[in-house]
This record gives C-alpha cells, structure tokens and sequence, in this order.
C-alpha cells in the first residue's frame, strides 16, 4: 500500500484530520486528508444511485426509489448534507457508486480511498434475511459511516426499553444524560465526543484488510476487532490495550 486518502465528514463530529495523524504514525503507506467526497463527486447520477441503494424495509432484499421526487432530495441531501438522514443504504450499492467516481489514476489497489459518510449503510444478512447498519464496509472505497458507529452495534437492552417508556410517556427520545444515568454498560450514542477516537480503529481496519487481505481480529480488546454491540465497541476502541500482540507488533508506533 502506497497511500491512504480520508475524506471529511463535515456534519459528523469525526475530527478526520486527527484520525489521519493516529492512521500516520502507524502505518508506512502516506495518509492525506481531502474535503467531502459527495461534494467533490456529487453530480446528479450520483444522486440517482443514492435513490437505487435506499433500502425500503429492514426485511426486502429489493431497494430503490428513484421517483423524482425522492432523487431531488438525493441531490439536495448531496449540496447540503445536514438534510440527509433517517434513510439506510444499500453500503456495497454506494461503494460501487463512489468506485466510480476515483479518479481513475487513483483507482488502484495501492492508493486506498477512506471516504467518512454521514449516511447509515447496510449489508444484506442472507443467512437471516435482513439487513444490518454497518459501521464500515471494507474494500475500495472504504466507506466509513459515522451514525453507523452510534447504530449499528446494539445499545444495551434497557436503552431501547428506556427509550420506549419515554416514547409512551410522549416525551419521544429521552435526553443523554437520562440515559446514560439509567442504563447500565456503556455505549456511544449521537454526536458522542468519543466519536473521533473509536472511529480510527474503523479506519485502520479498512487499511488493515486491503494491505492483508486478512478481514477482522477475534480478540475482543484489539482495534481491528468488529463487535455487534456497543460494550464491545468501547471494549475494542476505547480502552487499553489498543491492539491485541500479533496486531500491536505490525501497528503500535
Ligand atoms: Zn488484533
């Protein structure tokens, strides 16, 4: 691996330029940071392709709504990114999508494309029939969603319990601090000021895979370790050790 350029998220809390310091010091290929990759490449068709990957219900395999009305508001969301949201997408649709749109000198295997999305992404679950949000989705471009660090790995069971005794008592999403009193193990939610911090680990797993093609670490206290709830996130991103030994040995500084 040559180089890895990041793209900013600029509705996220994601500090991507930090995120390209921590992935700098830690690995050999050169790290670059470049504004929103949707501003940089949305034209119209990209919004065509966003209407294609919506997916339509958590248990269709089929998505898209390419409606009219629904591509504006793609190409809205594309200008003004802070309108986009409440949709998941189709996460290998949109990288097929954003493939195309690299330049196609800085197409190769060599020169990995990490464009941070302030969109939630999803994968289809064959063996369940479902789909699931994504944190990231590996290959080239990697795409890395910020919301998909606060949705795709499940909260503890008693945040969601919380948040319906809130809803019933018509106060719809009970207030952080309330959570975070009430409910027991830890877990990140919107806009958390750990966001910066777990989201490297995301990153350097994308690298990590295109570099060995080896995809995540079973160890639970490693970066590149994939948890499906939100205590293993903290666990694997946010508290020491930062790599399990085989990883530390390739990655600690
Ligand atoms: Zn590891």
């Amino acid at each position: 691996m040559e180089s890895v350029t990041l793209y900013r998220a600029p509705t996220a809390v994601a500090d991507t330029d930090a995120i390209a310091d921590w992935l700098d010091a830690r690995i050999e290929a050169t790290v670059s940071v470049r504004d929103r990759f949707l501003s940089l490449h949305g034209d119209s068709e990209l919004a065509e392709s966003f209407a294609e990957a919506r997916v339509l219900s958590p248990y269709d395999r089929e998505t898209g709504n390419t409606m009219l009305g629904i591509v504006r508001y793609e190409e809205r969301a594309l200008e003004s990114p802070e309108r986009a949201g409440g949709v998941i997408y189709d996460g290998l649709a949109v990288q097929q999508a954003l493939h195309e749109r690299i330049p196609e000198s800085e197409r190769s295997l060599d020169h990995l494309h990490v464009p941070l999305l302030d969109r939630v992404v999803g994968t289809w679950g064959d063996h369940d029939g479902r789909w699931h949000k994504r944190v990231n989705v590996l290959g080239q471009p990697a795409i890395v969603s910020v919301p998909g660090l606060y949705e795709a790995p499940a909260k503890p069971e008693q945040y969601y319990k919380e948040q319906q005794k809130h809803a019933l008592l018509g106060g719809g999403a009970p207030p952080r601090e309330v959570l975070e009193n009430e409910v027991e193990g830890e877990f990140l939610v919107e806009d958390d000021p750990r966001t910066t911090e777990a989201i490297k680990g995301y990153v350097l797993q994308a690298y990590h895979y295109l570099d060995t093609g080896e995809v995540f670490c079973d160890e639970d206290t490693c970066r590149l370790h994939n948890p499906h709830r939100q205590p293993g996130v903290v666990a694997a991103q946010l508290r020491a050790p930062e790599f399990c030994p085989e990883h530390a040995e390739r990655y600690c500084p």
